[in-house]
């Protein structure tokens, strides 16, 4: 049996409630790992370090870019975000399905690094939604809110290279849905070929001297 967790990317307009999809996921299922990524940017109110992201310094961000211990890593709205790499190595081979709430630009190196990754679109019922939740927030500057709207304009093209677009309309339904479509994929040959491989040896192996 593939006893290989998948990896999944869970992208998503800023606002979209990526988030709190994420840890009501974690909470129900115990199949599921979160990666926790690096950031340059700073702790907004209650974030906490090595739980919410891993915060450092632009100069230590590119030491571990340079070492080559990140997956994969972007720049948005003027920071740098990256996964480190140990962790989600470690939580795959144990068999966990390893979430990485990202964006899309590292959502595409990952498609090509892990063809076999699993990509998921979270986004709001509309673009006003979106507005009001990044207003509702309330963390960020105008000017914050701004410009993150205007990344989410240009990321909207990019919902096209996802296997699956998530509606955030009901946080329950939404984290049966994502549940639902993970273990789906499970099942996809490409995701199977371990087992494949296996099964169509052994078959061989018994059926020797059959007619
Ligand atoms: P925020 O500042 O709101 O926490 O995150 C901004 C954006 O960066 C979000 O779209 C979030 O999904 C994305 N992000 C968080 N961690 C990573 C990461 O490790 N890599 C990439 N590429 N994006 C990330």
């Amino acid at each position: 049996m593939e006893n290989k967790g998948i990896l999944i990317v869970i992208s998503g307009f800023s606002g979209a409630g990526k988030g709190t999809l994420v840890k009501e996921l974690l909470r129900q299922y115990d199949e599921y790992a979160l990666s926790v990524s690096m950031t340059t940017r700073a702790p907004r109110p209650g974030e906490r370090d090595g739980v919410d992201y891993f915060f450092t310094t632009k100069e230590k961000f590119e030491d571990t870019i340079a070492a080559g211990g990140l997956l994969e890593y972007a720049s948005y709205c003027g920071n740098y975000y990256g996964t480190p790499k140990a962790y989600v190595e470690e939580m795959l081979a144990a068999g966990k399905n390893v979430i990485l709430e990202i964006e899309v630009q590292g959502g595409t190196q990952v498609r090509e690094l892990f063809p076999e990754s699993l990509l998921l679109f979270v986004t709001p019922p509309s673009a006003q939604e979106l507005e009001n939740r990044l207003r509702a927030r309330g963390t960020e500057t105008e000017d914050v809110i701004l410009q993150r709207l205007a990344r989410a304009a240009q990321e909207a093209p990019y919902m096209r290279d996802y296997e699956y677009i998530v509606i955030n309309d009901d946080l329950q339904r939404c984290v049966s849905e994502i549940h639902r479509i993970a273990d789906v994929a499970r099942s996809k040959p490409d995701r199977k070929n371990k087992f494949i491989e296996t099964i169509g040896e052994d078959l061989k192996q018994i059926s020797k001297g059959a007619k």
